[in-house]
């Protein structure tokens, strides 16, 4: 999310040359070049804002040493994001930050910077500047991102911003706002110009609760008959008084506009983050299983697996209702599908056995990622009003080391059964950071989002000469083999869909062979057979 947000920063202050009065600004690839500095911040938990403290005091240290020798003014510290929501001018207080800027707040950057370059020239002492103001609907959607790593060949598209939900232990509610959609026309346009113009392969629809997502516009809801989808949680077990208070309401919800940037093109792959597990309605759970492009992979953050520790977090569910969804994703989209989670350990009042329930409810469902954090008590939210923070230090501690190693033990046992051995479609992101001349290594990640790590050999232009290499089990075979001639054989490169054999498992990341470059569309029908559907290709066992 931060890092999207950056890039919608930096469209604002490169493009601020339009406005006359504005400073100009450009990007610098260090920070000892830079007039101004600034930290896109989270505030999730206090590790997070440990980090960006320890980065104020590192650049204003390094600052102290410049002026005194390069520097004639001073560089400007600007805060940004979360902990600039929630920290306010409390931030100002140490005397080395000059601007605080909250999350819906980036418009005004310009503005902000230009007010205190206009006071440092005529005081020339104490400055600072703040905006904080949330918004009831800042999307920036009229903003084009500039991406930091254009070559890239996955982008993020923000959806949504802010949260409703009110979890109790969570800060983001009072730190990005409530929620808000930005009109689907946008996001389409933004993902069609992506794919078409920056060559583009993958999507990630981003917000806090990407699947509440609802264009509730005066467009949408002209347009609301075209709307297939009604609003509904995703089973019974789940909760969501506020959507349902509101009714349906018309407008276009998340499966409208999956399905809608699905549309655009086979060869664009889909996926999103982060998602609540209370809106994955059935006909979402379709629409991922009709369309090979809506990646086969799917979040879900349970956080606990204690019905009494979920009602005490607000969640709006109990395991019982958890389990059943995790059941209607595997029997709608298929076993092969790829889910992860979010987990906290020790919330307050959080027992031995609310923590043997939540490593129960890991070895029950076997997530194939999973971020595992110990809680950290957040000022504003309901727990920190109404709970105490009693579980010891040592305690969470001890607990998010037993449930990072169940994760561990069980992705990594998922992986050796159900992973090598297996081909796989993986779109090529680039050169492994372990390449070398000699040695050169290739990385992307799978339909189910895994890492791959494989060699950058010569493989073959399509599925049809593969068979024949694995059968001789001879990488050259595709050379050496008469019935091939030397055209048919390519170098893989960044963006190339490719078939890859899955050969180790290492964690949650793979080791593979390539076998053939591909596209999408073929892969998806290669040889008769729906090589997604049919989790257990067999091809390994063929050879
Ligand atoms: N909207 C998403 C999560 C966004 S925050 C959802 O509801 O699932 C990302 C993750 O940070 C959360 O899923 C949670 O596991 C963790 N988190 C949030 N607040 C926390 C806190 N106070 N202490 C520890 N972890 C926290
Ligand atoms: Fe935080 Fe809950 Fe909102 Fe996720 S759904 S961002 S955990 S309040």
């Amino acid at each position: 999310m931060n890092s999207n947000d950056s890039d919608i920063v930096r469209a604002v202050l490169l493009n601020t040359h339009k406005h006359q009065k504005d400073h100009q600004y450009e990007e610098v690839s260090t920070t000892d070049e830079a007039d101004v500095v600034l930290l896109n911040t989270c505030a999730i938990r206090e590790h997070a804002e440990m980090k960006v403290w320890h980065k104020i005091t590192e650049l204003s240290s390094l600052q102290t040493k410049f002026s005194k020798h390069k520097k004639k003014q001073k560089q400007v510290i600007g805060v940004l994001g979360c902990m600039a929501e929630r920290l306010k001018d409390d931030l100002f207080q140490s005397g080395q930050v000059d601007l605080v800027a909250g999350p819906d707040a980036y418009r005004d950057l310009p503005n902000l910077l230009g007010n205190l370059y206009d006071t440092n020239e005529h005081e020339d002492g104490n400055r600072s500047v703040m905006n904080v103001q949330l918004s009831l609907d800042e999307t920036y959607a009229d903003i084009t991102p500039v991406r930091k790593y254009k070559d890239d060949v996955s982008a993020f598209v923000s959806i949504m911003r802010g949260c409703n939900n009110m979890c109790s232990y969570c800060v983001v509610p009072f730190t990005r706002g409530r929620e808000r959609s930005r009109e689907m026309t946008s996001i389409l346009e933004e993902s069609l110009r992506l794919f078409e113009q920056e060559g583009v392969k993958e999507l990630c629809l981003l917000g806090q609760n990407v699947n509440s997502y609802h264009d509730a516009s005066a467009g949408a809801m002209i347009q609301q008959s075209q709307s297939k989808y009604q609003y509904s949680t995703s089973n019974d077990g789940f909760s969501n008084l506020y959507r349902l208070r509101g009714g349906n309401g018309g407008g276009y919800f998340f499966a409208d506009l999956l399905e809608g940037v699905s549309n655009i093109s086979p060869e664009l792959r889909v996926r999103f983050t982060s998602p609540h597990p209370k809106d994955y309605p059935p006909e979402l759970l379709q629409l991922m299983a009709e369309r090979s492009n809506i990646c086969n992979q799917l979040h879900m953050p349970a956080q606990s697996g204690s019905n009494e520790v979920l009602r005490r977090m607000r969640r709006g569910y109990t395991r019982e209702a958890y389990l059943e969804l995790i059941e209607n994703v595997r029997s709608t989209i298929g076993e092969d599908v790829a889910i992860s989670s979010d987990f906290i350990s020790g919330f307050c009042g959080e027992t031995d056995q609310d923590h043997a329930d939540t490593i129960d409810l890991m070895e029950r469902v076997v997530f194939d990622q999973a971020f595992m954090f110990a809680y950290s008590m957040r000022e504003k939210t309901h727990a920190h009003r109404k709970m105490e923070d009693n579980v010891p230090h040592k305690i969470k501690k001890q607990r998010l080391a037993e449930v990072i190693d169940t994760f561990q033990h069980l992705v990594q046992r998922k992986n050796e059964q159900c992973e090598v051995g297996k081909i796989r479609l993986v779109l090529v992101e680039g050169k492994s950071r372990k390449s070398t001349k000699q040695d050169p290594q290739l990385n992307g990640r799978t339909d189910q989002n895994k890492r791959v790590y494989f060699k950058n050999e010569p493989c073959s232009i399509s599925g049809n000469e593969f068979s024949s290499r694995i059968i001789l089990n001879d990488s050259t075979a595709a050379t050496s083999n008469g019935d091939n001639n030397k055209n048919n054989i390519v170098r893989l490169e960044k963006g190339d869909y490719a078939a890859v054999l899955i050969t180790e498992a290492r964690g949650h990341t793979l080791r593979g062979e390539a076998l053939w470059r591909t596209t999408s569309t073929d892969f998806y029908s290669d040889h008769g057979i729906d090589i997604r559907r049919s989790a257990d290709v067999g091809l390994r066992t063929n050879i």
